[in-house]
């Protein structure tokens, strides 16, 4: 595989650490800081993303002709490296690299001119439901029911775990059209507006605590709520095929640019934190612990490139891979969040949810305690969601090994 930059690459490299450098300013920095989810304030993220948006930069993904950022392959990694090495805040990905792809691809062209535009802009915010209490993993048992009223449906039913529900303008669901024999040819992919009488949001409170601006995930109660039939996105009953199309969208990012700004963090942690005259960062115990994580990101580093290396030599990369990613970037995430927690040892008891609000006070123990243990407890959701990790060995099984 060939890894080397051109200076094409290297030139935009560094436009892109120039435009964070400006961009990232130290107030969302310090927000991002205090971060314990990935998520921060809704003022927040959309500042982020207005600022990209004014750089044509929004949409990495997305064909130019809608507005994406008509990056290479190489440049799109570049981006993403450089924007997780600055710990900058991720782009809400319901809208722009969920719902959008699937609008591009199977939705009319009204549908079309009536949403992208405001989503390439963040002027209105999106969530996913595809999940129901009783359907994650086996999502084609789905329930919620859209009868067909004429002009519109009448929905009824919910969906659960509903990141950032709380904020969205808009939800695009699953919904149960038809009673079939194979029960994925009765679902429909349906856009709904979370204002419409009979939507309620109910807030689910994680193990991590309830900090304020940091609320996750929800559960969402439809009671009869009417939808236009002019938000059914492509043919009724042919909702599967859309929401497969969306998941592909879901998984295969890169991961070892996060992971090493993580792992960072620890070993500056564990310099500063001294017990019986030594550092943390010397005790043997500990050291083999940081070099193994350390060896495993740079594994998944080379995993990465040379991945991405084929997509840009135009190869298919086949399935599994972005399977193979996600698992191994998620298990490697929650082992660097699990030392942090044993490096700062007692300083994680003063888990307090006000510690995670921007404070003039200094943090308890060191900079950036506050966040480690609430931190640790949030990462737990990343071998269950966008497919559990059980899921994802079960399609590396099936598509690469064959068994
Ligand atoms: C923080 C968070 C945010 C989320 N946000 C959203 C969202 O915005 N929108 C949305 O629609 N959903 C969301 N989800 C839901 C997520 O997609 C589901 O949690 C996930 O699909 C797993 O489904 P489940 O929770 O019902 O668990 P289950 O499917 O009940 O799984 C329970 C356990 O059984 C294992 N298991 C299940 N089936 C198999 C199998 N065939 N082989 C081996 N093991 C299996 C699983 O791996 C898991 O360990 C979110 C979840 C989390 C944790």
């Amino acid at each position: 595989m060939d890894l080397t930059y051109s200076e094409e690459d290297n030139a935009f490299r560094a436009e892109v650490r120039a435009f964070i450098d400006e961009a990232f300013t130290p107030d969302l920095r310090a927000e991002t800081a205090r971060s314990k989810n990935g998520y921060i304030s809704k003022q927040g993220h959309t500042l982020w993303q207005k600022r990209l948006y004014e750089k044509g930069w929004a949409a990495p993904n997305w064909p130019v002709e809608h507005g994406g950022a008509g990056f290479t392959p190489t440049q799109k990694f570049i981006f993403t490296q450089e924007m997780d090495t600055a710990g900058a805040p991720h782009t809400i990905p319901f809208g722009m690299s969920m719902v959008a792809p699937v609008i591009m691809a199977f939705a009319n062209d009204e549908q079309k001119q009536r949403f992208l535009p405001d989503i390439l802009a963040t002027n209105v915010w999106w969530c996913q439901g595809y999940s129901e209490p009783g359907s994650g993993s086996d999502l084609a048992s789905l329930q919620m029911k859209a009868e067909d009223k004429g002009d519109h449906y009448l929905c009824n039913g919910s969906k659960i775990w509903t990141s950032m529900a709380q904020h969205a303008d808009w939800i695009f669901c699953l919904v149960r059209t038809a009673k079939t024999e194979k029960r994925q040819d009765g679902i429909s992919f349906l856009l709904i507006e979370m204002d419409t009488p009979g939507v309620k949001v109910e807030p689910l409170i994680t193990l991590d605590g309830p900090a304020k601006d940091q609320q996750e995930i929800n559960q969402v109660f439809f009671t009869d709520v009417k939808v236009p039939k002019e938000n059914l996105i492509g043919e009724e009953n042919k909702g599967w095929t859309y929401a497969k199309y969306l998941l592909e969208f879901e998984r295969g990012n890169p991961y070892s640019a996060g992971l090493k700004r993580g792992l960072s963090k620890v070993k500056q942690m564990a310099a500063e934190i001294e017990a019986d005259g030594a550092k943390l960062a010397d005790d043997p115990d500990f050291a083999r612990k940081t070099s193994d994580l350390e060896r495993q990101i740079m594994v998944m580093e080379a995993t990465e490139l040379r991945i991405f290396a084929e997509i840009n030599a135009g190869q298919n990369i086949g399935p599994g891979a972005s399977s193979l990613l996600k698992t191994r970037g998620t298990e490697i995430q929650q082992d660097v969040s699990e030392l942090a927690v044993e490096a700062i040892g007692q300083y994680g008891f003063p888990f307090v949810e006000d510690t995670l609000a921007s404070t003039n006070e200094p943090d308890v123990g060191m900079d950036g305690a506050p966040v480690v243990v609430p931190g640790y407890l949030n990462k737990r959701k990343t071998s269950i969601y966008a497919g559990s990790n059980e899921v994802q060995r079960n399609i590396i099984a099936k598509a690469v090994l064959g068994l």
